[in-house]
């Protein structure tokens, strides 16, 4: 069962640990070389950027690396379709999701009851672990959304939720990309395709069938019902930090838990939780707990829950006169003072591409 350590040294033996050629060869099985690297990228505790110029000080060539960087620059592309289409991520971002039968959460996937075995443990095993192989993601969208007509808004909300590496663009682009709205075609597998990459031997399934009869197939009453939860965020009680009005503050979010961060400089620093924030896009527990535990690896980190206002107002703090520091990210547009750049795989290549294809085409001429 996959564990996820929580200290910054585990963390970069992790990235030491990736074997980029193995990885081109086995990663859409389930037992495959995957990195397990996503948390620390999507929470911004690494970045892609990092991850590449490790593997070329170890002597890779793209050639040789050309599928493990190529997947690091799907993460760089989301990011930049969320920078450039802001909240157009929230909905259906080149045409409507094909076929909609239903706009709920379907109870077989809260449940882990597709009826489909490796997906049910592999759903099983997401709420243990807070973490789900590429492929298994893959095959939960197209089932719930292909096989069950159901828009991917909703099980999108609810994977997010569930998820350590939870990042509101992979994953909602990743959905629309599997359901057809993100994409020239809808995503689709059968149980022979799953059966070969989970290593599971399961027939007679709805799904063991051939492909030219999956997209007119009904949708198997399993997946007909809808779930009754309600997510939310529990977030610990707001209370009073230290401030140094004299030095600068740092400002740190879910998605920005870099220690290397302008990490000789005196300054405040404030893990920032706004509820308004978790409202819109909960999260577990478990990854909360996950968030706190990341930024201990920051020095002097001080957690505020509570809005951006509330700080200013409880510490007397100016937002124009006070020197506030934080990342640019879309989800974070609200933070005053000065925004530091991303480490971007290639900073030179900024824009919204309609497919990952030509952005990595452009992406890959300047590594
Ligand atoms: C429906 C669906 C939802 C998803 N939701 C998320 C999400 O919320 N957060 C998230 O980080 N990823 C998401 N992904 C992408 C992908 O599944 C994960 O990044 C990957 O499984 C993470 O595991 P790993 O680090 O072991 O991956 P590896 O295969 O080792 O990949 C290495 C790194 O490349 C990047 N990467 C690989 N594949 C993708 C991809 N398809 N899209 C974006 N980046 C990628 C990640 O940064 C990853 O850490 C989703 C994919 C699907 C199909």
């Amino acid at each position: 069962m996959q564990h996820f350590p929580t200290d910054y040294t585990s963390i970069l033996q992790r990235i030491d640990a990736v074997d980029p050629v193995r990885y081109g060869k086995t990663r859409n099985y389930i037992n495959g070389a995957v990195s397990y690297l996503s948390p620390y990228i999507s929470r911004g505790v690494i970045s892609t950027r990092q991850v590449y110029e490790a593997f070329v000080a170890k002597g890779y060539s793209l050639y040789q690396m050309e599928k493990w960087v190529s997947e690091l620059a799907w993460r760089d592309y989301f990011q930049q379709v969320w920078k450039h289409q802001g909240k157009g991520i929230f909905t259906d971002l080149k045409q409507p999701q094909p076929d909609v039968q239903f706009h709920h959460l379907p109870a077989a996937l809260a449940n882990a009851n597709t009826g489909i075995d490796a997906i049910d443990e592999g759903l099983q095993q997401l709420q243990e672990t807070g973490y789900m192989h590429n492929h298994l993601r893959m095959y939960t969208a197209s089932i719930i959304c292909n096989i069950g007509r159901c828009h991917w808004s909703q099980p999108a909300e609810w994977l997010y939720y569930h998820l350590l590496d939870g990042d509101l663009a992979s994953n909602h682009c990743s959905w629309q990309w599997v359901a057809g709205s993100f994409s020239s075609k809808k995503y689709l597998c059968n149980q022979e395709n799953i059966n070969k990459y989970t290593g599971s031997s399961q027939r007679h399934s709805y799904l063991d069938t051939s492909y030219d009869l999956l997209p007119d197939m009904h949708v198997p009453a399993t997946l007909q019902t809808a779930a009754n939860i309600m997510l939310q965020t529990v977030l610990p009680a707001m209370a009073p930090v230290q401030i140094d009005a004299s030095l600068p503050t740092l400002l740190y979010n879910s998605y920005n838990l870099d220690p290397q961060r302008r990490s000789q400089q005196p300054a405040n620093r404030i893990l920032l939780l706004e509820p308004s924030h978790f409202a819109q896009y909960p999260v577990s527990e478990k990854v909360l707990q996950f968030i706190l535990d990341l930024s201990k690896n920051i020095p002097g980190i001080q957690v505020f829950t509570g809005e951006l206002h509330d700080l200013y107002q409880i510490h007397n703090l100016s937002a124009t006169a006070h020197s506030f520091y934080s990342k640019e990210h879309p989800a974070f547009t609200h933070y005053p003072g000065q925004k530091d750049a991303r480490d971007w795989l290639a900073p030179q290549v900024q824009g919204y591409f309609p497919s990952f294809f030509n952005y990595w085409k452009k992406v890959s001429r300047h590594l």
